[in-house]
């Protein structure tokens, strides 16, 4: 595992007399303290350069920092390690037999995920390995129900790349990131007005604003890929007006997950616009486009393949026949007619409005629930029933799909991917004295 030192906890007494000498003799700045409640500790952070150092005060007698202090002094507490992959760290040491505290990461300080190791493997030194958190876990994320946007919500340039794995019932749920596109700020929330979507969503000089594409990965019967991000065919122009911002391609992030592209058995498609279906194939080196998935079926809407293989002036700019129609000619392309069940747990919903045959993607295992919902709601910035795209060509059918889906996934705390957020993979939409919002869903 890739792991950097992060920090160095030191445990004190008393933190007056401890800030006398880190501060005051060192002459170190300190940081304002931050209170980690369901430790009982009062962090003050002193950034030295590199790794920090960290002073750790017990805020009340069962604090593990008060029973270490009685027990053993004032003294170096632990050392934290930040790794990439908490969840894959854990497997790694699991799987080695080493003694954990923590079988699985819990939250900590600034929206980080950790956990500790036994000193009993560590040779003595208490170990906490850390995962980053993004910025948009540093508070309670809220996105109000009315017009209105929330102040606390997170400016959408934080952008976050990473591999999100949640766990649902016998399935495993897996957010991919194949990179970040801009488009229009205007088209993407229609009829609301700039003063209020740049508010969420800052525009580039060019009124473009970021979004991510997140295909998402359904591992059960069999594995799933749900969209594919934009793929790699385009040219330079293209990249430029639509200001792509891809670090690493869809292979990297499958490889993150553990995954490559001969493991997926089948590929669904919400819709077949360039944002969803251009990693679904690939021009290889004698610049044939072929499927992307050498083993896949390739499930698209019957509706949308004949929309999509038939466009119109309004719509013709998003359909991109190489994204697609290589599927027929290699003959792994299926289409269904209707609202249907593709694996066991996996079931997809017309819900029309963005296209005529748009479809969300429901999950459901163990008495949970999940719904990737693709174009209906892009971003948690769209949770407000009349932020609706200006792309959309039947607005009026997004509201009803919108009206129909929201209350339901509040009664069943479903788990709600945004396939365009560019900070938040995934969340739980919750609804107090009528405001609704996001709760971001870091893993589970
Ligand atoms: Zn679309
Ligand atoms: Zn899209």
């Amino acid at each position: 595992m890739k792991a950097v030192l992060d920090h160095v906890g030191i445990a004190v007494k008393d933190i007056g007399a401890a800030l006398a000498f880190y501060r005051d003799v060192l002459g170190l700045e300190v940081e304002a303290p931050e209170e980690v409640a369901s430790q009982h500790v009062r962090a003050h952070f002193v950034p030295v350069g590199g790794p920090n150092l960290e002073l750790l005060e017990a805020t009340s007698a069962d604090s593990p920092i008060a029973k270490y202090v009685d027990k053993r002094g004032p003294g170096l507490h632990h050392i934290t390690l930040r790794v990439d992959d908490i969840h894959g760290a854990l497997a790694q040491l699991r799987a080695r037999g080493v003694r954990l505290i923590d079988e699985r990461p819990r939250p900590g300080a600034e929206g980080a995920t950790i956990a500790f190791v036994h000193p009993a493997a560590t040779h003595g030194v208490l170990l906490e390995l850390k995962q980053a958190g993004e910025a948009a876990s540093h508070q309670p994320l809220a996105i109000s129900h009315d017009v209105r946007p929330s102040p606390l919500q997170p400016p959408a340039s934080v952008r976050d790349a990473s591999v999100r794995r949640f766990s649902l019932g016998d399935l495993e749920l897996i957010s991919l990131c194949d990179g970040f596109i801009g488009l229009d700020g205007g088209a993407m929330f229609g009829t609301v007005p700039k003063p209020l979507w740049e508010q969420q969503a800052p525009p580039d000089g060019r009124n473009r604003i970021t979004l991510a594409m997140r295909p998402l990965i359904v591992r059960g019967a069999r594995t799933m890929i749900i969209d594919a991000g934009l793929g790699d065919k385009e040219n330079a122009k293209f990249e430029d007006i639509y200001g792509v911002q891809r670090e690493r391609n869809l292979e990297q992030t499958l490889a993150d997950a553990g995954l490559t592209v001969d493991d997926i058995d089948i590929v669904l498609a919400s819709h077949l616009h360039f944002d969803h279906a251009g990693g679904f194939t690939v021009r290889d080196a004698a610049g044939r486009v072929r499927p992307r998935f050498p083993r896949a079926q390739y499930i698209v809407r019957r509706g949308e393949w004949e929309d999509a293989t038939h466009p119109h002036e309004r719509n013709r700019a998003s359909y991109l026949p190489d994204n697609y129609v290589p599927l027929a000619e290699a003959g792994v392309l299926q289409l269904v007619d209707e609202d249907a069940t593709i694996m066991p747990g996996v079931k997809v919903r017309r819900t029309g409005g963005h296209t005529m045959h748009h479809q969300m993607v429901l999950i459901e295992s163990g008495g949970r629930t999940a719904a990737f919902v693709a174009d209906m709601m892009p971003t948690t910035a769209h949770l407000p029933l009349a932020w609706i795209m200006g792309y959309d060509l039947y607005p009026m059918d997004t509201l009803a799909a919108k009206k129909a889906f929201v209350p339901d996934a509040i009664a069943h705390e479903t788990l709600v991917f945004f396939e365009h957020d560019p900070a938040i993979a995934a969340g739980h939409i919750r609804e107090e004295a009528g405001k609704r919002r996001v709760v971001p869903a870091v893993t589970g």
